[in-house]
């Protein structure tokens, strides 16, 4: 008899081991692992994921307690190394194992049980407990492939000679002699065609077969230049020496990582494209995580012009059915190169010779919801795992991967670090000067611009150059506040500042989307909440008041492209912005966030940053590692062409050493003060650190599950060495939705395993659990 170990997919029980089931003789075939099955569980019917076979069940059950797997439901979709990857993430993210399982599924599959609705007996019974009468129904959704209908000529059709008066006949055969058409073409372009196809397939001139056909992605296409990956013709030496480390780890098969520290624009993504080609070659695949923000068509088209179909790309922009048909081309094995958000590491590849995590410093990589994994650390497991080779790159690697680099291994992997500290060809690094705004202040300058930066805008203007306007927070900066006391309005379902939009005058909340329109908030007067003043003004700058501004300082043939939420909404639309503003041969590009990463334009040669500290101030230990690397990545994007560049960088703390390291280019400032006020406060990388939060609508009862996980939590640190538990505390967004939040803080030293102790923690609320959800993050980027 053979045994299969099944995660159950219940998800009201967060269940963190596989179930025995046995494989009936008949199922031996399908029941592989990877399969979806329905199998029995208590008095109920439960859909599960075969994890592991064996030829004996677990020590726990006797073997004649267990039941049959009573049906496969889905063939199978992920490989025995991607159910240990899973088993990992359970562990490692104290998560239960079918949410684990989740993102290996294929795309837009949902296969569950679920109690039959038109059920005769009384709901409240129904409701307590799986009763031995209950209904239950499968429910299956799935996002099959698509097929559409091809014709060509057959072997005898190709000498076939239509008479002279079926005309129509003649189209087809003549349109075929080209080759096959789809038949929707045909049936477009030649009225009847459809009806002539079958007689010419009855008398075998012509046959029709079925091919699957890629949805969407494959069509994006765009004008940007730098879209295309021109093979150089020689590396850097920089270059030369990361790829010889990258083949060295590749070579030794046991997920050894490789640190590219290369300044922007130092051509790290052709390092990236050299090592592709080098696995490619000796038969293996590939998978390349990019932040989703820089997931642009500007990037896959790199990937694209050197490998041309054998990418699969992966992001939640696609619909389902776009992201099922890349799901199924990796699974076919059709691909071998799959570019994606963090979530591509889950993707059907098996032979993997290399993963690539660029940009491996961005928070984007830690996921904030279940599974609560770091892509970075995911990534490591799985090349370990795969026996492949981990590359991360960034200009402003994290102080987490700087540290390991400094051990001998970490996790049995070796972590080596390369530098590569040139621009290739002519590009120099750009000069940076800081413009503190105190002393723009003191002399009565009040425009949102220092002297330096007008001055440069118009120098833009003259020269007919390009630059690039940094306007430092996500989304929106400006608040209400009342002159009078203070206050800023806040949601009242949320603790969050409400953010002021001025082109609409309503305060919106970025937490739960309400929004009030400015006279009716909080009564139908615009007085301050608090004392009742009516003096309610505009603090902080949003970027349509620079783009305002700018307008009034520029001349109209300037133009002026605004990047921001608001203008990115719809589909397509940063792209076309980004194109717009590669094709306008004088241009000043506005925007958040998004204008920082990777975009590669060479005739930048001004980036200013209008406000560099307001992410200073957030109550995060990461605010300056955060402030440094966003400033280092924007100013990067000046001077990558032949003509050098200059930033300018506006602040209100121009002592600051997250600032004062940008504009001297070393790095070594920085990360000396940071390492070393890190290391005091035992924050990582010198410890892990875990964030538990409870969250409900009943404030006591949060109170008191958040008390019960911090005495809990408290008794396990008791006895074990760096131990440190935090709290409880009302978290900085103690409201959200109308829901009250509290967390317990734990520090752990970095080769503890918080997860499963802290599991177990939370798993002693007794009766508060049914008031409560809580949330063990651990590894915690978010601490708000
Ligand atoms: P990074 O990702 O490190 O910021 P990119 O990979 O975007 O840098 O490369 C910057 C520019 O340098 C790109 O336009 C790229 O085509 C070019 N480049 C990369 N390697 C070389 C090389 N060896 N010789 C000449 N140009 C190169
Ligand atoms: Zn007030
Ligand atoms: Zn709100």
């Amino acid at each position: 008899m053979v045994y299969a170990q099944v995660a159950l997919d219940i998800s009201t029980r967060a269940l963190d081991c596989a179930f025995d089931y046995g494989v009936p003789e008949a199922l031996e075939s399908q029941a592989v692992v990877g399969a979806t099955v329905l199998v029995s569980f208590g008095h109920r019917q439960a859909v599960g994921y075969i994890v592991s076979l064996s030829d004996r069940p677990s020590a726990k059950i006797r073997a004649d307690h267990i039941l049959p797997i009573q049906q496969v439901l889905v063939s199978s979709s992920f490989d025995e190394v991607a159910a240990q990857l899973a088993l990992w993430i359970a562990k490692e993210y104290a998560c239960p194992l079918s949410e684990a399982l989740h993102p290996f599924l294929p795309p837009g599959q949902s296969v569950r049980v679920r109690k039959r609705t038109a059920c005769p007996v009384d709901t409240a019974a129904h409701e307590k407990e799986d009763s031995p009468h209950t209904m239950w129904e499968l429910v299956c959704e799935q996002a099959g492939p698509v097929d559409d209908r091809w014709v060509c000529l057959t072997e005898e059709g190709k000498s076939f000679v239509p008479s002279r008066r079926a005309s129509r006949q003649r189209a087809i055969v003549s349109a075929l002699a080209a080759g096959p058409s789809r038949m929707a073409e045909l049936v477009a372009t030649i009225p009847g065609a459809s009806s002539v196809v079958s007689t010419l397939e009855r008398r075998g001139i012509v046959a029709v077969e079925s091919r699957r056909r890629v949805r969407g992605s494959a069509e994006q296409t765009t004008t940007l230049s730098s879209a295309i990956a021109h093979r150089p013709e020689h590396l850097t030496q920089g270059q030369e020496e990361a790829l010889l480390a990258i083949r060295e780890a590749i070579a030794a098969q046991r997920g050894d990582v490789v640190l590219v520290d290369g300044v922007t624009g130092s051509g790290k993504t052709e390092v990236y494209l050299a090592a592709i080609e080098h696995v490619l070659r000796q038969g293996k695949g590939a998978i390349v995580l990019v932040p989703e923000i820089s997931l642009t068509a500007q990037t896959v088209g790199r990937f694209r012009s050197r490998f041309g179909d054998d990418v699969a790309v992966l992001h939640s922009r696609l619909s389902v059915g776009e992201r099922f048909d890349q799901w199924d081309l990796i699974h076919r094995g059709d691909v071998h190169v799959v570019v994606g958000a963090r979530s591509a590491l889950f993707a059907p590849l098996t032979n993997v010779g290399l993963i690539v995590v660029d940009e491996e410093h961005e928070a984007s990589y830690k996921q904030d919801s279940a599974p609560r994994y770091h892509a970075r650390e995911v990534a490591a497991k799985l090349a370990q795992l795969r026996g492949a080779a981990l590359v991360l790159g960034s200009a402003t690697p994290s102080l987490e991967s700087l540290e390991r680099c400094q051990r001998p291994t970490y996790r049995d992997a070796v972590w080596r670090r390369v530098v590569m500290d040139e621009r290739p060809g002519k590009a120099q690094l750009p000069t940076v000067k800081i413009a503190d705004m105190t002393q723009e202040f003191a002399v009565g300058n009040r425009s949102i611009f220092s002297r330096d930066l007008r001055q440069a805008l118009l120098d833009i203007e003259e020269r007919r150059e390009k630059a690039v306007l940094l306007l430092n927070r996500r989304g929106f900066a400006t608040f209400l506040m009342c002159r009078e006391c203070g206050c800023v309005p806040t949601c009242p379902h949320c603790s969050t500042s409400l953010a002021y939009h001025e082109r609409t005058h309503a305060l919106v909340c970025h937490t739960c989307g309400r929004s009030w329109p400015t006279r009716a908030w909080p009564d139908p007067s615009t007085s301050c909440p608090n004392c009742g003043s009516r003096y309610l003004g505009q603090f902080g700058v949003g970027t349509q008041r620079v783009e305002d501004e700018l307008q009034a300082l520029l001349g109209d043939d300037v133009s002026i492209i605004r990047m921001d939420a608001d203008t990115t909404r719809t589909k397509g639309a940063h792209q076309r912005l980004l194109e717009r503003f590669d094709a306008s041969d004088c241009a000043v590009l506005i925007g958040t966030q998004m204008v920082a990463k990777g975009l590669d334009f060479p005739e930048v040669t001004l980036v200013g940053v209008v406000n560099a500290d307001t992410t200073l101030k957030l109550p995060d230990f990461r605010a300056a590692e955060r402030t440094y690397d966003l400033l280092e990545q924007v100013a990067g994007r000046a001077g990558r062409g032949d003509r050098p560049g200059r930033v300018i960088i506006q602040t209100y703390w121009a002592s600051h050493p997250a600032i004062a390291s940008v504009a001297t280019h070393d790095r070594s400032t920085f990360l000396a003060s940071e390492l070393d006020s890190r290391r005091e406060a035992y924050y990582p990388p010198f410890a892990r650190l875990t964030n538990v939060v409870v969250w409900g609508l009943d404030a006591k009862k949060v109170r008191d599950a958040a008390n019960e996980i911090a005495t809990q939590a408290r008794q396990e640190a008791s006895h074990r060495d760096g131990w440190h538990v935090l709290g409880p505390a009302e978290c900085a967004r103690g409201r959200v939705k109308d829901r009250t939040r509290w967390h317990v803080l734990i520090k752990t030293p970095t080769n503890a395993d918080p997860g499963p102790v802290l599991s177990a923690c939370v798993s002693h609320l007794g009766s508060l659990a049914k008031h409560v959800r809580v949330a063990i993050d651990v590894d915690a980027y978010d601490l708000m």
